[in-house]
C-alpha cells in the first residue's frame, strides 16, 4: 500500500516549529515523538520518509518522522514492528527492511519479526547481494 496523496495537509506537526523535530537531544526527540503519537498520518509519514532516505547512511538521516528517531529508522526490528502496527503489508515491509543501511546479520531479526522463514530470508538476502553487485 502506498502513501496517500495529500497526507501532509493532516500532519500534526504542520504548525509546529521545525526545530522541534530536528533537535538532537533525547528530550527534543521525546517531545517530537509525543506529537507524532497523536498524528493521524504517521503511517504515510514513516513510509514516505523511509523511501526518501533509501540509500542514505545513518549519518544522513535527520529528525523525528513517523514517530521514529533516525536511529530507530535504521533499526530493522523497530521498523518491522512499527510498520506492522501501522498495518503495512508484508511485501512492502520487506522492501523497506532490505533497503536499510545495515548488514545481513542486523536485518535478519527484522525479517524474522514479520514471520519470514529461514528459507525465505536466505533467498531475499541472496537477491539483495546480487542486486548490490
Ligand atoms: S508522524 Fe510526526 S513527523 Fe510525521 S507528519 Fe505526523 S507529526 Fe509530523
Amino acid at each position: 500500500m502506498a502513501e496517500r496523496a495529500g497526507w501532509r495537509m493532516q500532519a500534526a506537526c504542520a504548525k509546529k516549529a521545525a526545530d522541534q523535530f530536528y533537535g538532537d537531544s533525547a528530550r527534543q526527540m521525546k517531545v517530537a515523538q509525543a506529537i507524532c503519537a497523536d498524528c493521524p498520518v504517521t503511517r504515510d509519514c514513516l513510509l514516505s520518509t523511509l523511501v526518501f532516505e533509501r540509500g542514505r547512511s545513518y549519518y544522513s538521516r535527520f529528525g523525528v518522522a513517523g514517530g521514529l528517531t533516525p536511529a530507530q529508522r535504521c533499526a530493522p526490528i523497530q521498523v518491522a514492528t512499527s510498520l506492522t502496527a501501522m498495518r503495512v503489508d508484508r511485501p512492502r515491509i520487506v522492501v523497506e527492511l532490505l533497503a536499510l543501511p545495515v548488514s545481513d546479520d542486523k536485518v535478519i531479526p527484522g525479517l524474522q519479526a514479520i514471520g519470514l522463514s529461514d528459507e525465505e530470508i536466505t533467498l531475499l538476502l541472496a537477491e539483495r547481494a546480487i542486486a548490490d553487485v
